[in-house]
C-alpha cells in the first residue's frame, strides 16, 4: 500500500479541482482493502472509496476522512474459460486492450471513459450503444459489515447509469465479465471510430467529469440545458460545454463551491421553466 499524507488531489481527478486529502491510501490487493475497512469499521471512522476520480467531487477543500484509492495498483485479470475475473482497479482502457489481445471484446466503445472497472460497474457506465452491465455476470464485493458476498447480474439491479452499489456501502473487489469473441483488428477499428466520434462531439481533452446531470426516459439533460440557455452561466472557471451542453468544464481554477453554485443555478433555471428537477450524475462526496 502507498500512503500519502496531505495529498494534493488536483492531478488525480479529471475535473482538476484543487483540494487536499489528509490520508490517501493507494491499495494494491484485496487484503489491504479488507484490513482498512475492518479498522475503519471498528473505529467507526468514515472513509471514501474512489476509483479513477472521473465522476467525483469532494465538497471540502481539505478532506479529513481517509480515502481508499482503488486504481491501477490493484490490476488483476484471470481468464477462466469464456470468462475473465478482473479486479476493480483495472482501468477500462487497459482492460479493453488486454482482452482484445485474446480476441475478446464487445464493450470497446467505452474505451475513452477514463475510469476503473469498479467505477464503471458502480455507475453502470454506458455510451449510446453499450452498457458495461451487459457483460457482467457476477460482482464480488465486501458489504457494509466487511463480509464477502457475490452478486449475480440481476442482484446488481443495473439500470441506466445506476446500480445497487449507489444505494449501499459495498466495495467492489472483482467483476466476472463475459466478453464476446471478436478479432483484435475489429476491436481496434471500433476503438478508432468511437474516439473519432468523441473528439468531434465532446470536450475530450478538457478538465471535465463528462455529463453532469442524468438523462431519463422523459428528457435529455443537454436539451433542457440548451433550451434554458444554461451554457451562458459561468461561475469563475466552472461552466457547461458549448460542444456537449451536459459536459461540466473547469477552465483551470474552479473550486468545488463554484461547481455546486453552477449546479444549483442550472437546476433552478430548468425547474422554473419546465418544473423538472434535474438529478446530478456527478457524485459529490461530503
Ligand atoms: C472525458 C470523459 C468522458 C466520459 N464519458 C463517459 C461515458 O461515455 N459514459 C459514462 O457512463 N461515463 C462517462 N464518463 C464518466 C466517468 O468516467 C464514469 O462514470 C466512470 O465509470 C467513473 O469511474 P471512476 O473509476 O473514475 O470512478 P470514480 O469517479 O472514482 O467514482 C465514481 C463512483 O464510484 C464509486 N466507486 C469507484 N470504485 C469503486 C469500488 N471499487 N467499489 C465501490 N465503489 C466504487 C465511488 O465511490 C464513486 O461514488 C466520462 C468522464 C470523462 C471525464
Amino acid at each position: 500500500m502507498i500512503i500519502y499524507q496531505d495529498l494534493n488531489f488536483k492531478n488525480f481527478n479529471s475535473l482538476k479541482i484543487n483540494c487536499k486529502i489528509k490520508l490517501f491510501l493507494e491499495v494494491e490487493n484485496v487484503n489491504e482493502i479488507y484490513l482498512l475497512k475492518l479498522i475503519f469499521l471498528k473505529l467507526k471512522i468514515k472513509y471514501y472509496i474512489i476509483g479513477n476520480a472521473s465522476k467525483i467531487l469532494f465538497k471540502d477543500e481539505y478532506v479529513t476522512c481517509p480515502v481508499i484509492y482503488i486504481n491501477n495498483s490493484f490490476s488483476e485479470c484471470y481468464k477462466l474459460k469464456q470468462h475473465f475475473l478482473v479486479s476493480s482497479g483495472f482501468l477500462i482502457k487497459k482492460l479493453i486492450i488486454n482482452l482484445a489481445k485474446n480476441n475478446y471484446g464487445g464493450f470497446e466503445s467505452l474505451f475513452a471513459i477514463p475510469g476503473t472497472l469498479g467505477g464503471l460497474t458502480y455507475m453502470n457506465a454506458s455510451d449510446n450503444n453499450v452498457a458495461i452491465s451487459e457483460f457482467i455476470e457476477k460482482v464480488i464485493v465486501l458489504d457494509e459489515n466487511n463480509n464477502l458476498i457475490i452478486l449475480d447480474n440481476k442482484q446488481c439491479q443495473f439500470s441506466y447509469r445506476n446500480s445497487i452499489f449507489q444505494n449501499n456501502k459495498y466495495t467492489i473487489l472483482y467483476v466476472l465479465l463475459k466478453p464476446i469473441k471478436r478479432m483484435e483488428n475489429k476491436i481496434l477499428e471500433n476503438i478508432k471510430l468511437s474516439l473519432k466520434y468523441r473528439i468531434n462531439n465532446q470536450d475530450f481533452n478538457k478538465n471535465t467529469c463528462g455529463s453532469l446531470f442524468r438523462n431519463n426516459e422523459k428528457y435529455k439533460a443537454y436539451e433542457l440545458i440548451i433550451k434554458c440557455q444554461c451554457q451562458n452561466i459561468k461561475i469563475n472557471d466552472a461552466h457547461l460545454s458549448i460542444k456537449h451542453a451536459n459536459f461540466l468544464i473547469n477552465d483551470n481554477n474552479a473550486k468545488a463551491n463554484d461547481i455546486i453554485l453552477l449546479i444549483n443555478m442550472v437546476k433552478n433555471k430548468i425547474y422554473e421553466k419546465y418544473k423538472i428537477i434535474l438529478e446530478e450524475e456527478l457524485k459529490i462526496l461530503n
